[in-house]
């Protein structure tokens, strides 16, 4: 009798044991649970100028990158969530005849607006970064471009040399209205904070020495992130202008992200500089990393390679129970404009196309007159 019971313990207990990875993947799937929110968070990063899916070196289409090509790829990415923001990463404004056209050639027209703040402000951009080479053309041109961005423009790590106080703003607090699983509505702080890398001074030393110093990345967010975690931010993301590299700590590193996953309070990284794609095999040997999950130490990072072939994915759960919001998981993917032999993923935006039409067209005439 006594052994018969074991026996059936054993069993029951071997029983709710096989059955609880289904159990839990069941409960992943089942009916939507107030005080839960899905938040998707999208990305580009590294544009360079590249609005068009066309290749001024040799005047031709190319559907393998373009905003007009990611634009579309953001609509979709939108429409399937109830809740999204999308956020540029820096290093927009330059690396293209367009943007040489614009900065060097033509400038940006009297209380026109430079077309790549142009761009995001039709896409209803959430927050940009600042990347290092939004530099190259100099502190005003930048801040007159800037004059054109409707969305905050964030950056912490770099300061005013005079006033030893941030040349940007270095963070926000975004205040979003949004729904949960079931559909009741919820406030949701969302603190967005910028990073570059600290060598800008060594590559910009003629446009920055005497105005600007910048610090170390890690050092920064570690200083911000309890201040912005006091101002209300539920979450912290981290629009970090910097690559993704495991070589040991220093705080001058170029690449920060690694070391940024490690920061408690912060919740999502999106990253950039380097041009890689993350998830992706490129980070195959990276310590702590997940590339199907999309997660380093943890934390969704995302990285979406360059010129717009990219748009970045990360999708958080959060649950908020009495006010106080926690995130329950964090994935990451990018999704390309186009295959790997070129062929289109995508139609283009042909409303953005229109936008900025005009600076595309000028910048074309501008290379033919040149007879290049
Ligand atoms: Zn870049």
């Amino acid at each position: 009798m006594h052994n018969k019971k074991s026996l059936l313990l054993l069993l029951t207990l071997t029983l709710v044991w096989q059955a609880s990875p289904s159990l839990s993947h069941a409960l992943e799937n089942t009916a939507p649970t107030e005080g839960m929110v899905d938040l998707r968070i999208l990305e580009t990063t590294d544009l360079h100028a590249h609005l068009v899916n066309y290749d001024y070196y040799q005047s031709k289409v190319d559907n393998r990158f373009g905003l007009v090509k990611t634009a579309t790829l953001i609509h979709q990415a939108r429409n399937e969530v109830k809740n999204s923001l999308l956020f540029d990463d820096g290093d927009h404004l330059k690396g293209n005849p367009l943007g040489e056209f614009l900065a060097r050639i033509r400038g940006i027209h009297k209380g026109k607006i430079h077309p790549v703040y142009r761009a995001f402000n039709f896409l209803g951009y959430d927050a940009i970064a600042i990347g290092n080479h939004e530099l190259n053309y100099g502190l005003s041109f930048l801040n007159a471009a800037l004059k054109g961005a409707k969305m905050p423009v964030v950056n912490a790590n770099v300061y005013q040399v005079k006033k030893n106080k941030p040349y940007f703003k270095p963070y926000v607090i975004l205040k979003r209205n949004v729904v949960d699983q079931q559909g009741k509505q919820q406030v949701l702080n969302v603190g967005v904070i910028g990073f570059m890398p600290p060598q800008i001074m060594k590559w910009d030393k003629a446009n920055l020495e005497g105005k600007v110093i910048a610090e170390p990345i890690v050092d920064t967010a570690k200083k911000y992130v309890p201040i912005m975690k006091a101002k209300g931010a539920d979450i912290i993301i981290a629009l970090a202008h910097t690559g993704i590299s495991s070589e040991p700590y220093f705080p001058e590193t170029e690449n920060a992200v690694y070391y940024l996953t490690q920061i408690p309070g912060i919740d999502a990284v999106l990253a950039g500089h380097s041009h890689g794609i993350f998830p992706g095999p490129l980070f195959s040997r990276l310590p702590n990393t997940n590339l199907t999950t999309g997660q380093i130490n943890t934390k969704p990072v995302v990285m979406a390679g360059s010129f717009g072939n990219r748009l970045g994915v990360i999708d958080l759960v959060l649950e908020v129970k009495a006010g106080k919001w926690k995130v329950i998981k964090g994935t990451a993917l990018t999704r390309p404009v186009a295959d790997e032999h070129g062929k289109p993923l995508v139609k283009t935006d042909k409303a953005l196309y229109r936008l900025i039409q005009n600076e595309h067209q000028e910048t074309v005439d501008f290379i033919k007159k040149l007879g290049l």
